[in-house]
């Protein structure tokens, strides 16, 4: 890029002040630790998945592709520079956006909790547990009592088989109900708090009106510049968004479904 300026006799104070800056990121980086820029290895070009590196002057810093930045344009293209603080000003909005759904979650979450049938609810699976287990005793019991009758001569061995024949699919029945029992129950146990570690993370954020480069790397895995200039920020965490999510929309009331569609993953 300055190659192109080089024609110029003389070298305009823009690009005086760009080189200078580019030294001075340069030798902040190597020199310093910790003084690196607000989004230093969080963008990327969605084209060729590179890094976007900080260029410009002093007040018109922009992001631009790495790749088109050393490899030239006939590998990727300039098309996803972004000015630097246009996208301040979109990842701030988008985590807004985001901390403002997180408490919505939150609120979710605890009125979920104080809903007696959820306190209920591993209790309950706990008695139809027991119940389950109690009734599949007495029906190996009954089994073996069948078989002594038949050793007794009390039935006949035709008698006896059908007996074992309608027990044993009744057990099979009854193994696989156990199986989902279990299942609901270890699932009711792992049921969502609203003191989850989660909400913390972003709500501590809650009234943010400016980014800084600590929050961006506690939050944020990687934001993407498309060729329109879209910007998509990927956050961290999302297995825990996912699972409380999942939390959410199974205990969902049926006159609250509709609130489903507003909480769609982005
Ligand atoms: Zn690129």
């Amino acid at each position: 890029m300055i190659v192109a300026d080089c024609h110029d006799k003389t070298v305009s104070d823009e690009l005086f002040e760009t080189v200078a800056q580019m030294r001075s990121t340069r030798s902040r980086a190597t020199k310093k630790t910790g003084t690196v820029h607000l989004f230093a290895g969080l963008v990327y070009c969605s084209n060729c998945q590179m890094a976007m590196n900080k260029t410009g002057a002093k007040g018109h810093e922009y992001l631009v592709c790495k790749t088109y930045f050393y490899a030239g344009e006939e590998h990727c293209t300039r098309k996803r520079s972004i000015n630097f603080r246009v996208l301040e000003d979109i990842v701030l909005t988008v985590i807004q956006a985001q901390i403002g759904l997180v408490a919505d979650l939150q609120s979710m979450i605890e009125e979920i909790n104080e809903r007696p049938e959820i306190s209920k609810q591993s209790l309950r699976i706990n008695q139809l547990l027991e119940d389950c287990q109690r009734e599949f005793e007495k029906e190996t019991h009954l089994l073996d009592v069948s078989y002594r009758d038949w050793k007794n001569g009390d039935i006949s061995k035709e008698q006896y088989q059908r007996i074992r024949e309608e027990t044993e699919k009744k057990l099979e029945q009854m193994r696989a109900t156990l199986q989902t029992l279990a299942a609901e129950q270890l699932k009711a146990a792992k049921g969502i708090q609203a003191n989850n570690e989660y909400f913390e993370r972003f709500l501590k954020y809650q009234n943010v009106e400016a980014l800084d480069r600590f929050m961006l790397v506690e939050l944020i895995s990687r934001i993407y510049i498309d060729e329109d200039k879209s910007v998509k920020v990927e956050f961290n965490f999302s297995d825990q968004y996912l699972l409380i999510m999942d939390f959410v929309q199974e205990n969902m009331l049926e006159q609250d479904k509709p609130l489903k569609l507003t909480l769609e993953r982005k």
